[in-house]
This record gives C-alpha cells, structure tokens and sequence, in this order.
C-alpha cells in the first residue's frame, strides 16, 4: 500500500489527511495536539508519537503547520524531519509560509539529500473536505510530477507555478488580492448605505459587472448579516500579509494598498476580533462611521 507521512492535523490537515486515507494510502499522522491523532486513528490513519515515526515510515510527508517558524521547527530544526528521513524523501510542504523560507529551508534539506516542494492552497475548510483545492506549487517538476497522485486527491488544481518558494509567492498575491477586495467591498457598500441606498440592491445590481468578483460573492451577503463566523480568520490573514510586506521589503516591491490593509487587519485583531472572519474588515468601517451594514 502507498504510505504519506501527514503533520500538522488542524482545521485545514485533518479533512486532508482523511481524503488521502479514503482514497488508499497508508496516512501516518502527527500533530502536537494529541487529540488531533486520536481522531485521525478514529477515522482510519496511523497516529505517530513523533516526527521520528512519522520519517521512518515513510519517503514522502505533508506539512500543514501555521507558518515559517512551525516548518522551519517540523523541518529543519534539531529533531525534524532533516534529522531522520530517509535520502531521496520528498517534503511536500502546504502551509502557506514565506517564499524565503521555503528557499531556505531547500538549501538545508538538499544537504542531506531530502527533496522539498512548496505547495500552500487556497479554498480553506471546505474545499480541504472536499478534495477541490486549488493548489499552487514551487519546486522541481520531477517532485511535483511524484506528488501529483497525492494533489490529485486533495485538490481540482494543481500548477507547478515555478522554483521552489514560488508556490508560497503565487499564495502572496493571492492573498493580497483577497485583503484588498474586501476592503473594497467594505468601503463601497458603506458608502452605499451612508447614502441611504441598500447595498443588498447595490450587490444585486453590480455582481454581474466588472466589480463583481468571487469575493464581492462570498463576502457581500455575511458583510449585510452581520455574519463573521469564519470562514478565514483576521490573524491568519495578518500572518499572511505579514508575509507579503516581508517579502515586498525583500524584493523592492511597493505594497502600499497591502500595508493599509494590514492596519485595518491589526485594528480589528485589538478589537478583539481575530478569530473573527477577514469580511470582518466590514466591522472596522461600522466602526467609523457608527452605522451598521446589517
Ligand atoms: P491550524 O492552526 O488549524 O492547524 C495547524 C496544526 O499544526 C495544529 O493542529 C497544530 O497543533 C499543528 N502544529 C503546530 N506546530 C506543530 C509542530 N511543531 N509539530 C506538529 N504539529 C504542529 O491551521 P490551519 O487552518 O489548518 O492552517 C494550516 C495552514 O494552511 C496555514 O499556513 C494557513 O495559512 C493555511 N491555510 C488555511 C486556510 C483556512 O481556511 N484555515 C485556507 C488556506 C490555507
């Protein structure tokens, strides 16, 4: 039987990890939360006590950790991957982290011959249970061709996209189109109701058009129920955008709109309202204007 090793089983790596088991593979799993691998056992997988298990058992292992610093640890850090998978082990990394760090942690890997590939996806929970995410990848092509099978199952997209850190760039601008987008959204549908005309009429009669949007779609009508279960939450996408300005910094490219976002972000996040979803940046314009879009 095929075998992947899986770390990382939170919102996003537990519906992952149950797909590739329901599709065949041998899933040998482990997270620092324990009650995550006691229900991944529950459904089908193999719990591991340790990275260590987890690399002895297997020759290619999915990442879904939070952000660089939780890779870097899983990866290359004293007791990671590096320091017990076999050579010629392909990581297959899907968190969305920094595209330097992927870059970095490449260079440690290929010193003890491990194989890495970025690989962060959008489409959040929902489309991780249904195997339908889209999934942008950075890497050599042979290693994206050996994970192919394995993107196959988890998604309805797969684009090696370039070198490795690549996929977690094409995430950046991702990202950063999102954020601004549901500003605008914000904004526009705030100053539809300041002056007085209802911005469900407004969604009705420009989601057709050339603003509409997949955003202005999944968005507009949580903005006008006042609805901000998440969904994505504000502090991923801060860690995101963070991500972004690091990396504009480290390029040389402007990201002025991103930055401004950001500040909307970090506001809400003080506000208390971090686990809230990002159409949470609807609130932060209630806020200023004491109006409210619902
Ligand atoms: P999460 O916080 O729910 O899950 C992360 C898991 O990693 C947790 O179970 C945690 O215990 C585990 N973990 C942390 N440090 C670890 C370590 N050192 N060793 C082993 N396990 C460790 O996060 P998530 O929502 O599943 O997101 C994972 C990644 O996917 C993030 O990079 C996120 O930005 C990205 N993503 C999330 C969504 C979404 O909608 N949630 C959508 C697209 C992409």
């Amino acid at each position: 039987m095929l075998k992947v090793g899986f770390i990382g089983l939170g919102i996003m790596g537990k519906p992952m990890a149950k797909n590739l088991f329901k599709a065949g593979y041998e899933v040998y799993a482990y997270d620092i939360n324990n009650d995550a691998i006691k229900e991944i056992e529950a459904a089908g997988g193999i719990g591991c006590a340790s990275i260590e298990e987890v690399a002895g058992a297997c020759d290619q292992i999915i990442t879904m950790l939070p952000n660089s610093p939780h890779v870097k640890q899983v990866v290359i850090e004293q007791g990671g991957i590096i320091d017990y998978a076999k050579e010629g082990t392909l990581v297959i990394d899907m968190s969305s982290i920094a595209p330097n760090v992927s870059k970095e942690i490449q260079a440690e890997l290929a010193k003890k011959s491990i194989r890495i590939i970025d690989a962060p996806v959008s489409g959040g929970e929902p489309k991780a249970i249904d195997g339908t995410l889209a999934i942008m990848v950075g890497g050599e092509q042979e290693d994206f061709d050996q994970a192919k099978p394995l993107f196959d199952i988890l998604g309805s997209s797969a684009v090696l996209v370039g070198p490795i850190g690549s996929g977690n760039t094409c995430k950046l601008a991702n990202q950063v189109i999102v954020a601004l987008n549901i500003a605008a959204v914000s904004e526009a549908m705030m100053l539809a109701k300041k002056s007085g005309t209802d911005p469900k009429k407004v969604f009705e009669a420009i989601r057709g058009g050339l603003a509409g949007s997949t955003v202005m779609d999944a968005k507009t009508p949580m903005m006008l129920e006042g609805n901000f279960k998440p969904g994505f939450k504000v502090d991923l996408h801060i860690k995101d955008l963070n991500n972004a300005l690091e990396t504009g910094y480290i390029t040389g490219s402007p990201l002025l709109l991103t930055a401004e976002v950001m500040q909307i972000l970090q506001m809400l996040h003080a506000d208390g309202e971090g686990q809230s979803d990002h159409s949470a940046i609807a609130k932060f314009y209630e806020k200023l204007t004491g109006t409210s879009l619902s």
